[in-house]
């Protein structure tokens, strides 16, 4: 996978967060604060302009610049940890110009750590973790397992998805949501819903 494939999943991430912009933002109307749908959107849109102006040249610098922009331009909780992931995901592959399945398993292990360690939410909090942990530990057992490339990421977007769902009777226990204790249960959480959607967009990108 070379700069193009990573230029490629970013595009599907944007198409799908604007496609689903307002479904993100109606799931954080119910246990947030109505606006993840639009932060992701904004923040998508600026780094579709970041790439644009000056155009990386390794999958690890894209990644680092996604990353940069997202913090810069989102706000709240979500901003922080995306922009967090993608960078360490980057910072993970350096200065390769071809990254393997294995490196782009141990590039998502990379940013589910970043993620947990900013915002230490562990699995069954309902958070953007309860998605993004199953997907590393799917494509990291695909990968093990010799799976070809396009089915270790089917895989991935598979669990991504079933996770997010598993969020629904969840109490959270991180983020705002976990303001509303009880009254959290019964809703699909938004980051983990918009982190099936980035798994959804790298399949996505494989089968451009
Ligand atoms: P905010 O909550 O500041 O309005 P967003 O609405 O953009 O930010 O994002 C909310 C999402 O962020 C939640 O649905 C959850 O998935 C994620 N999130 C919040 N806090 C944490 C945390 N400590 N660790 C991991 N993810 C978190
Ligand atoms: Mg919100």
């Amino acid at each position: 996978m070379n700069t193009e494939f990573f230029a490629a999943w970013i595009e599907e991430i944007t198409s799908a967060v604007r496609a689903g912009r307002d479904h993100l933002t109606e799931l954080d109307a119910a246990i947030g604060d109505a606006d993840h749908g639009t932060n992701l959107d904004r923040g998508f849109t600026a780094v579709g302009e970041a790439l644009a102006a000056a155009p990386p040249g390794t999958p690890g610098a894209l990644l680092v610049l996604t990353g940069t922009t997202l913090i810069r331009k989102v706000g709240g909780a979500s901003g922080p940890l995306y922009g967090t992931a993608f960078r360490e995901m980057g910072k993970a592959f350096g200065e390769a110009t071809e990254i393997s399945a294995a490196e782009l398993s141990a590039g998502v292990d990379a940013a589910l750590a970043g993620v947990r360690r900013l915002g230490s939410a562990a699995e069954g909090d309902k958070t953007m973790v309860d998605a993004l942990a199953p997907a590393a530990a799917a494509l990291s057992r695909a990968v093990r397992d010799g799976l070809k490339p396009e089915e270790a990421l089917e895989a991935a977007a598979t669990a991504a998805a079933e996770g997010a769902r598993a969020t629904v009777p969840l109490q959270a226990r991180k983020g705002r949501a976990s303001y509303l204790g009880q009254r959290s249960v019964g809703h699909e959480d938004p980051g983990a819903a918009s982190t099936a959607l980035v798994f959804g967009a790298l399949r996505a990108a494989a089968s451009r």
